[in-house]
């Protein structure tokens, strides 16, 4: 299929493309079906250095931008899997890389390269604050050569298959600072000091198969050594990381929104009723079309975000557009292919409604539209704060 995308990046497409295929449709159905973590896929991927493609050289990794880890992850969903799986390393280690001080980056850097340690997690969520995060209530106080940890966090992810994890907490307290994002700030947490020793795990299944947790803090002692970066400035170091995360969903959404297209205009070729295959009637084609345009016109949001990025420019608005239209341009491309299916879409050994449900998780999570739209509406064409 002809794309947008630059097509400098062949080399890396085809070394991807030879790992994926040697894991295909029937291991990811299976991982679905049972709600199981794809272990051996992503253990390849890291052995194959995929997952350290943003550590730089000096710490054992590929010094590669935020453009080909978005590749590695498009990838990854464009050849069926499922790079929910893993991608939470890809834009964790840019908050480490990025803030984090040397020692931090010598004692976890080499080890997360190799796979020796992986930096799966990141705990920003609250049950009763969602998506307004400047009103957390998790509580980091500071005593003597320790934090000390409570509150409560919900949907975070891969805790299960993860090492480290980024924790958001408040240091300071709100009423106590001139501004609400002042005064938080995060940890590097070292998950086998932490589960069981003040923190407890309470999986949640759901929609997706998504490893994903809540998680309770009683008293969890962190040496003031895990804090990255400033006490305080926590906010802002997280939404650099989150510039990172929407981009890398944008690609896994492109990805997505080209397998779904892929997939529905074979079948439309193959699949004959009336004697005649489907794809011959204009009312299949035009959903299918609309799908394809919209899914190339992400992929230029997305490709301009990297591209900002990796210059360390302001990437705030494209990050954020790339990730709503990349999102709604693959669920409109699983619609479309679902319909194209017809009754087969429903049934698991076409894939189509796994990919289906897997897709329309980026429409809410890791940030839901609304929100991105009023980002919009208030940072870029300056109307007044709607909250
Ligand atoms: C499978 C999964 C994995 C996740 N993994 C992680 C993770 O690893 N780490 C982590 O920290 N979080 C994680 N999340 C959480 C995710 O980031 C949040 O679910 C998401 O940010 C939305 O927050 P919320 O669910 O609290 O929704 P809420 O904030 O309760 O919002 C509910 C709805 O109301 C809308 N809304 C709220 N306020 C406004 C407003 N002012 N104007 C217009 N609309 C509004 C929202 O757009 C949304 O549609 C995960 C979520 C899921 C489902």
């Amino acid at each position: 299929m002809q794309t947008s995308a630059p097509d400098d990046h062949d080399d890396l497409r085809e070394a991807l493309r030879a790992l994926c295929a040697e894991f295909p449709a029937e291991y990811h159905r299976r991982h679905g079906a049972e709600d199981s973590y794809p272990e051996e896929f992503i253990t390849a991927l890291t052995d194959a250095g995929w997952l350290a493609a943003m550590i730089p050289e000096e710490y054992g990794g590929s010094g590669l931008g935020l453009t080909e880890a978005s590749i590695v992850m498009e990838e990854i969903n464009r050849s069926g899997g499922n790079a929910g799986h893993c991608h939470g390393q890809m834009y964790n280690m840019g908050t480490l890389l990025r803030h984090g001080s040397d020692e931090q980056k010598r004692r976890y850097l080499p080890k997360i390269a190799t796979g020796e340690l992986r930096l799966q997690s990141m705990a920003v969520t609250e049950p009763t604050t969602g998506t307004d995060t400047t009103k957390l209530k998790t509580t980091a106080v500071k005593k003597g050569d320790r934090y000390v940890v409570n509150g409560q966090k919900v949907w975070i992810s891969r805790i299960q298959h993860s090492d480290l994890m980024i924790l958001l907490a408040r240091t300071t307290p709100l009423s106590e600072v001139k501004r609400k994002s002042e005064g938080l700030s995060i940890f590097l947490v070292e998950l086998d000091q932490a589960i069981g020793k003040g923190m407890d795990v309470k999986p949640i299944p759901n929609m997706v198969g998504h490893e994903t947790n809540e998680l309770f803090f009683d008293d969890l002692e962190l040496p003031s050594e895990t804090l990255i970066g400033e006490e305080g400035k926590g906010f802002r170091y997280i939404l650099d990381g989150l510039n990172a995360e929407r981009t890398l969903i944008a690609a896994e959404c492109i990805g997505d929104g080209y397998w779904f297209i892929d997939k529905a205009t074979a079948y439309a070729k193959e699949r004959e009723v009336f004697g005649r295959p489907i794809g011959q009637n204009q009312g299949v084609q035009f959903p299918l079309a609309r799908a394809y345009a919209g899914v190339e016109a992400a992929n230029l949001m997305r490709f301009e975000a990297c591209r900002r990025f990796d210059a360390m420019q302001h990437c705030g608005a494209q990050a954020n557009m790339a990730k709503m239209l990349a999102a709604e341009a693959s669920w409109e491309a699983a619609n479309a292919c679902l319909q194209t299916f017809g009754g087969f879409g429903f049934a698991e050994e076409y894939d189509v409604e796994r990919k289906f449900r897997e897709t329309r998780l980026y429409q809410v999570a890791p940030i839901s539209t609304n929100l991105i739209l009023s980002y919009i509406a208030e940072h870029i064409l300056g109307m007044p704060r709607s909250f």
